[in-house]
């Protein structure tokens, strides 16, 4: 008999697992509370527009091809993927900056806002691709359970770049303020600020200008969609609309789980859901961490997300959208430091109907904005509101055109809704940062310490926030239970 495997959660990381599992010969089961797979990656349809409602940067290929490569296939047997050019631009208050699909449109770009500064820069990611090799091919596909996985014959040689920040390095090789801002936005998907967060992480910069910015055509679900198909194929068991209550554990064993009332069982449980919300389905003496534990890590920032369909086409936009014409810094202290509605914040606009026609009808633009916020913050309709007319406003004037008659409908998303939609903790957008003190080891752990065949996936345990690390975490669990229980 084969042994049976409960996974709660269809993200990324649960979707992941489930094939690994499949592939290891497990009879595997998936339980996804929502009507759709595929968690904070799931899809907004309306009047003939299509939104991705969460990621939208498709980073990070070779992370996609491997996963798809070990089951014989390869992400164009399921979408077509197409290298954005440019990748995006940056609209400062008084300049806009344009990156480019290679290294050296961008250096054009440097050397245009700073003289002298392509040098410094391809320096800079040259040492990020090293950083890249190391952290892909040999940390980050790493359970997590020892310090000792961190210490390879790289990383020994390189310690220095785990004690140095992001924020250190960059502005020693870089005066102009406009560049720094580019060079530590890549960092911002980690979930922390560039000041607290390691140098080794510059492989993100790597991620962004050596690999490039790509687009799934049809939008990011295309990708939940070819593994949702690829998982099914395998024989993997998919059950949406149903919701894990409880997980029932006897002698240090989970025996079952409830799911909409009713009670089954399983050999092993394997959570893809959030974790500190997964612990909460034990009881009490058998979650690992507590909620002091919780309180006291540093998350990745919520969100408030506004998905727009627009009745033109809009003007001087690119696909990726970043608006940087406020203070990075005093933004990030009111999501990190102190708490609060930002008071002039940053935001990020994604049009992919600019380069992907099938996102929107015709003579139409698709529009979703992301104001990254505190997690666990107030969240109402009033302060919504108020916030999408704070940076339309701001969008038309940098922009130059007037859009706001131009709306034929919105949506938002926000902290409310992402306790509501995925169990999150505090609402956080994409799960726990990765700060030093947060990495590898120091993350909460794939396996249970105190239920013998519990184990956890997803964006806040190794290797953390994002696509890519979803998939590896996916792997990395499935290769655990693989060890204990085959
Ligand atoms: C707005 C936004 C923008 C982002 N942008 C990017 C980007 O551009 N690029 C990038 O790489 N990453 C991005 N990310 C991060 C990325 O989306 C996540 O890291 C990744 O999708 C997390 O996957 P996961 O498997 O950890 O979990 P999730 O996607 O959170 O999946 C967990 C699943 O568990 C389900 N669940 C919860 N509780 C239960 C229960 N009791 N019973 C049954 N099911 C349950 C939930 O419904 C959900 O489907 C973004 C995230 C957000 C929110």
């Amino acid at each position: 008999m084969k042994k049976t495997i409960a996974i709660i959660g269809s993200g990324f990381s649960a979707l992941s697992a489930s094939c690994y599992l499949k592939q290891y010969g497990f009879d595997v089961s998936i339980f996804e509370k929502n009507d759709t797979v595929g968690g904070r990656a799931r899809q907004l349809k309306k009047e003939g527009f299509t939104f991705d409602i969460g990621p939208s940067w498709y980073w990070m290929p070779d992370i996609f091809e491997n996963f798809f490569g070990d089951f014989g296939k390869s992400s164009s047997d399921y979408y077509k993927l197409d290298k954005l050019s440019p990748a995006y631009k940056i609209f400062f208050k008084d300049e806009v900056i344009t990156i480019g699909d290679t290294m050296d449109k961008i250096c054009t770009e440097f050397e245009r806002i700073e003289p002298g500064s392509s040098k410094p820069l391809r320096q800079f990611i040259d040492k990020a691709a090293t950083n890249y090799d190391i952290a892909i091919n040999k940390v980050v596909l790493k359970p997590g359970i020892s310090p000792f996985e961190l210490v390879t014959p790289e990383t020994a040689t390189r310690v220095d770049q785990f004690f140095k920040t992001i924020s250190g390095d960059v502005r020693k090789k870089f005066k102009n303020p406009k560049l720094i801002s580019t060079l530590e936005f890549p960092v911002l998907f980690l979930g922390a600020k560039p000041s607290n967060t390691p140098s080794f992480y510059s492989f993100m910069n790597y991620a962004d200008f050596g690999l490039g910015t790509w687009h799934p055509k049809g939008g990011m679900y295309e990708v939940i969609k070819a593994m949702q198909s690829l998982a099914e194929s395998l024989g993997v068991k998919i059950h949406t609309k149903s919701a894990v209550e409880k997980i029932d554990v006897e002698n240090k064993t989970a025996k079952s789980i409830k799911i909409n009332g009713e009670v089954r069982s399983f050999d092993i449980v394997l959570s893809g859901a959030d974790y500190h919300h997964s612990e909460t389905l034990l009881n009490e003496k058998y979650r690992q961490y507590s909620e002091a534990y919780w309180s006291k890590k540093t998350f990745a920032p919520s969100s408030l997300l506004f998905y727009v369909g627009f009745n033109k086409k809009l003007k001087n936009i690119e696909h990726h959208n970043l608006f940087f014409d406020t203070s990075f810094e005093t933004h990030a202290e009111e999501i990190y430091d102190n708490p609060q509605w930002p008071e002039d914040p940053l935001f990020y606009a994604n049009f992919p109907s600019v380069t992907d026609a099938s996102m929107a009808p015709k003579g139409s633009e698709t529009g979703f904005f992301l104001i990254p916020i505190a997690p666990g913050i107030e969240d109402t309709d009033a302060i919504r509101s108020q916030y999408f007319d704070i940076i339309m406003s701001r969008f038309e004037r940098l922009t130059g055109q007037d859009v706001l008659n131009n709306i034929i409908f919105k949506e938002s998303f926000c902290v409310k809704d992402f306790i509501k939609e995925y169990n999150s903790y505090k609402g956080n957008a994409y799960g726990m940062a990765n700060t030093l003190s947060q990495t590898a080891f120091l993350r909460p752990k794939l396996k249970s310490k105190k239920v013998s065949n519990l184990y956890f996936t997803g964006q806040l345990t190794v290797p953390g926030p994002g696509v890519p690390p979803s998939l590896i975490s996916g792997k990395l669990v499935a290769q655990l239970i693989n060890k204990y229980h085959h």
